[in-house]
């Protein structure tokens, strides 16, 4: 079996205990990975804090960070096979998306390699005469970074490069379900040339991430996850009074009028529920569509959804794999069981299939006559669509927005100014219109409500980074007048 290590203060090891991870294809053990205890958490920490203050980090350029940055961008396209190849093994995460997904990956750090000394202070026009008074951006400190299983190394990249493009130093827990790209990402990390202490990375569960996320040192916590670990993380960071930005999870209605173009409408909710084993924050999971086509929609996913290619993910032709997790695979089962008993007409797929590995088909369950199904409400992070008709646009929108989540949505019609309506009228952080699943490292990305708060990507990212200083420069000579008259 492989052995993966730890990386602390710019040094392998294989810690003090380890554990062994599961292919989700099999089921069976691969590779054996350090298990951090709370002293390792300690020790990135204290290593991050003291690179975060060294001469060598606090002192570096912008310009010469953006280029450490661009020739990390550099080492993950030219290691991306082997770092698809170990997504895809250890997450279960098909091949053919990994290796398109790190190919974005080396565009996002090259993005915030080129931003890195485009983060600009400012100057102020201030109301007194003899003051010079302006603002410096500065990063924030030791970031505490928390991923979940699926996509690691794009949910780090959307974290580690906006902080390092200002500065800031990090700590990664990769997940414990599969941590082997994340560690192997370390790797390649060493190579760039980063001061030692700028990145750690360390896996572990629950008690791991906790000790991190309240950890006195860490003055910011980039957590992607579910809402219910966001709230312990929100508690944890209140030790340290630290500031979160949380990228939770998500209900996302893909809304299709009966003057769409359906061909388009069909294929972009078969990638937008189905990819990724529908393992994904941004999943459209509920089809919104009118009454009038729904009949002819539902006839065109279900045969869809049908000849879709399952197999193992480190093949080229797989379009569904497994899920990552034994555990992930029973709450879709039971999900689903439970919407068919509220009243959900099943439409295709539902059941487990018989071979090994992690395995759930593609799933449809027509809750039009089940509007208070639990299916269309919670998060099934699974390959799993629920459909729900409507006859009118403020229908529409009220079933759109009738989620406690806010992070995405679709819509798809030919119509120009319903469309103009129906994208001040949903609430969501992203609105794709005749299209879905579209990112961009200049596009901000997130939610709000269930979906969590603050934005990754795009300049804004980097500027959660940083903290304003204030700073007021005399520019009389004249002695200060009356000390007991404020300024
Ligand atoms: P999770 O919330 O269970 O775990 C996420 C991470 O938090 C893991 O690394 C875990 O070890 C850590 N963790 C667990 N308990 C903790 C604690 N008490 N303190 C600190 N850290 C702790 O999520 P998951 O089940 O691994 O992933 C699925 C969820 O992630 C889904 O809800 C999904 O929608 C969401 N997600 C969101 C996005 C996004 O960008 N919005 C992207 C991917 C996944």
């Amino acid at each position: 079996m492989q052995q993966f290590q730890h990386y602390i203060d710019g040094a392998f090891s294989e810690g003090d205990a380890q554990f062994d991870s599961l292919d989700p294809a099999t089921g069976q053990p691969w590779a054996r990975m350090p298990e951090a205890r709370v002293a390792d958490v300690d020790a990135a920490v204290d290593a991050a804090e003291r690179c975060f203050f060294s001469a060598e980090w606090a002192g570096m350029t912008a310009t010469a960070r953006g280029k450490l940055l661009y020739r990390l961008a550099e080492l993950i396209a030219d290691h991306a096979g082997r770092l698809a190849e170990l997504e895809t093994r250890d997450t279960g995460k098909i091949i053919r998306e990994t290796s398109a997904q790190i190919a974005y990956v080396a565009d996002f750090y090259r993005y915030y390699a080129g931003l890195a000394d485009k983060i600009e202070g400012a100057h102020l026009p201030i109301d007194k005469p003899d003051m010079e008074v302006w603002l410096r951006r500065e990063p924030v400190g030791v970031v505490a970074a928390i991923v979940p299983w699926n996509s690691q190394l794009f949910l780090s990249a959307v974290k580690i490069g906006p902080a390092l493009a200002a500065g800031c130093t990090v700590v990664l827990k990769a997940s414990e379900d599969a941590p082997a790209p994340m560690l192997e990402f370390a790797r390649i990390f060493d190579q760039a040339g980063f001061p030692k202490g700028v990145l750690n990375v360390i896996t572990g569960g629950p008690e791991v991430g906790a000790r991190l996320s309240s950890h006195p040192k860490v003055a910011h916590v980039a957590f992607t996850g579910g809402p219910d670990t966001a709230r312990h993380i929100v508690r944890n960071s209140a030790e340290n009074l630290a500031s979160t930005s949380l990228e939770l999870g998500g209900k996302s209605p893909f809304i299709v009028f009966e003057d769409a173009d359906l061909d388009s409408a069909v294929n972009a909710q078969v990638s937008g529920i189905f990819a990724a084993t529908g393992q994904s924050c941004v999943a459209g999971s509920r089809l919104v569509v009118q009454a009038s086509v729904k009949d002819d929609v539902l006839a065109r996913l279900k045969a869809k959804a049908e000849a879709v290619v399952i197999g193992p993910p480190s093949e080229m032709g797989t379009e569904v794999g497994p899920l990552c997790t034994a555990r992930q695979r029973e709450a879709i089962i039971a999900l689903t069981n439970r919407a068919v008993q509220q009243g959900a007409r099943l439409v295709t797929g539902g059941a487990a299939l018989d071979r090994e590995g992690y395995y759930f088909p593609p799933t449809i369950l027509d809750c039009s006559e089940a509007r208070g199904a639990d299916s269309l409400v919670e998060e099934f992070f699974g390959p799993v669509l629920s459909v729900v008709s409507f006859e009118t646009e403020e229908e529409a929108i009220a079933i759109a927005n009738d989620t406690r989540y806010g992070l995405a949505s679709g819509l798809f019609t030919q119509n120009l100014t319903r469309a103009h309506r129906m994208i001040r009228a949903i609430r969501a952080g992203i609105v794709w219109v005749n299209t879905y699943r579209a990112v961009s490292p200049i596009a901000p990305f997130g939610g709000h409500g269930l979906s969590g708060h603050g934005r990754e990507g795009g300049l804004q990212a980097a500027l959660d980074y940083t903290k304003v200083k204030s700073v007021w420069l005399r520019t009389s000579d004249d002695p200060i007048p009356d000390p007991f008259v404020m300024r």
